[in-house]
């Protein structure tokens, strides 16, 4: 795939890139690999106040980074905005709580390991490289870069084909809050390329946020190369839908949860799960909210929903759709592309969901909902779970009992009671099954990419 910049909303090719060459991705990973030999002699403090500095930049140009991420991915410009200041607010976070985290441990009684000192250390691992995707173009790498800077650890990124300005963006950001140049670089390589990288004796780790079969091959390579890895993959999410739901807000969220950055988000509500008592109240207002949305120019601070945010990715949904619509679904909201320029789909509802249909097992990343009536929260549990993903999940529902017993039986990553799936830099984040393993965020988050050192002291 061309490295390139296409609006979304038009179709133009706003502008082209040249990959890196061989002699460029070397050099690239040489300062990376020398940036981390003068981090790991820096103190919590002063990676704090360098991120400190790196989170007043961004939130200084949220406007001006907001405005690339709608060109380049057409999500609506204030979740735009959102997202930029939301990474400044991760930066701060891990400057705050980077130190605790990551505190020594030592044994209270190192008498009973016949020491008299013992417990462990936190340390960083080195050059750990991203493979990021496009939609969250800022979000997803800082949601990594932020613990790994703090923790000692220099990144090199390796972002979706289709977003460079950013990748370029994030390759100049933390050189300008301060920190040692080479601690945050972008290599403008295609996927093939990857492989090369992960072998590469000095890149210690990886994290991939992206596809099931970008994951497959990440980890294939990491593997073989004894490195670790963490992969955030994709997702199906079930929303669940009990008698004691308050509809009106539930069917309000449920369109937030699966419509937001048009659809395109791995912890999108992708499934809507509803029991039979209130499945004809809940389909109503669902598809009333969803008929009402305002499709359009993701510029424009009135739209809803703007395009995909590539040809291929609308191609994907409408097929999709058609698949499930030829073997007897119906649509009760959308179903169609909008004649007009750009890669646009319109938010759709589709009823009477059968298992041969593609729709129900693979993952919609796009703004259409999956209805399902269950009978009873067995029957809603055992649709949930019935996909290979296992990122989030939400359930509504007044009931303690029905809560604590939903927590227990779904197979995910997270489960959000009376509200969508959100991800909170104090919360761990990351699924199981085909979503794939390890965890970002929260302490779990900087963990990830440390060496945890026991030290024992005769
Ligand atoms: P993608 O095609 O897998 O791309 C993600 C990244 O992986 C891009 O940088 C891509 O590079 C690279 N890549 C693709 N194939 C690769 C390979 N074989 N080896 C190495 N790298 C490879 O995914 P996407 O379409 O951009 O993103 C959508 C997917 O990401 C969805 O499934 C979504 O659910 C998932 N996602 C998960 C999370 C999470 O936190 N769990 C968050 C966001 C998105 P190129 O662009 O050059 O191909």
């Amino acid at each position: 795939m061309a490295i390139a910049t296409v609006n979304p909303t038009t179709g133009e090719t706003v502008e082209t890139f040249q990959t890196h060459d061989s002699a460029e991705v070397e050099r690239r990973i040489a300062q990376a690999t020398e940036a981390a030999v003068a981090l790991h002699d820096t103190t919590f403090a002063q990676r704090a106040e360098w991120m400190n500095a790196t989170a007043d930049i961004l939130e200084a140009d949220v406007e001006r980074a907001a405005h690339m991420i709608t060109l380049e991915m057409g999500k609506p410009i204030g979740q735009a905005r959102a997202e930029v200041l939301k990474c400044a607010k991760n930066m701060r976070f891990y400057a705050a709580h980077a130190e605790s985290f990551l505190a020594d441990e030592l044994l209270a009684d190192p008498s009973a390991v016949a020491a008299s000192q013992a417990g462990s250390v936190w340390q960083p691992l080195g050059v750990v490289l991203a493979v990021m995707p496009w939609n969250y173009p800022l979000w997803q790498v800082i949601r990594f870069a932020a613990p790994a800077l703090m923790a000692g650890n220099t990144g090199l990124l390796k972002h979706a084909s289709n977003v460079p300005h950013s990748a370029l963006y994030l390759d100049e950001l933390f050189d300008k809050g301060g920190f040692p140049p080479g601690c945050f670089r972008t290599l403008l390589i295609g996927s093939a390329e990857v492989a090369a990288v992960i072998e590469d004796e000095r890149v210690k780790a990886v994290t991939l946020t992206g596809s099931e079969p970008a994951g497959r091959s990440v980890a294939s390579s990491a593997g073989r190369e004894i490195k670790k890895a963490v992969l955030e993959l994709g997702g199906s999410d079930p929303f669940i839908v009990m008698p004691s739901a308050d509809l009106d807000t539930a069917s309000t969220v449920a369109v937030k949860a699966r419509v937001s950055n048009n659809g395109q988000s791995c912890i999108a509500g992708k499934r809507f799960i509803v029991h039979a008592d209130v499945y004809d109240a809940f389909v109503r207002l669902f598809v009333d909210k969803m008929s009402a949305l305002v499709v359009g120019d993701p510029m424009d601070e009135a739209t809803d929903v703007g395009p995909l945010a590539t040809e291929s990715g609308r191609d994907e949904i409408a097929e999709l759709v058609d698949d499930a619509v030829a073997k007897g679904a119906k649509v009760l909201t959308g179903g169609s592309t909008p004649q007009r320029p750009g890669w646009f789909y319109s938010p759709t509802v589709l009823v009477g969901l059968t298992e041969d249909m593609r729709v129900v097992m693979e993952e919609t990343f796009g703004p259409v909902a999956s209805v399902y009536k269950v009978a009873d929260r067995e029957e809603a549990v055992r649709v949930a779970n019935q996909t290979t993903f296992g990122l989030s999940s939400a359930v509504w529902s007044t009931d303690a009992a029905e809560q604590d017993w939903f927590i227990d039986h779904l197979d995910a990553g997270a489960v959000f009671l009376n509200g969508m799936t959100v991800s909170y830099p104090e919360l761990p984040f990351g699924g199981v099954k085909a979503s794939g393993y390890g965890r970002e965020l929260a302490s779990a988050g900087i963990r990830e990419f440390c060496n945890l050192k026991t030290v024992w002291k005769a």
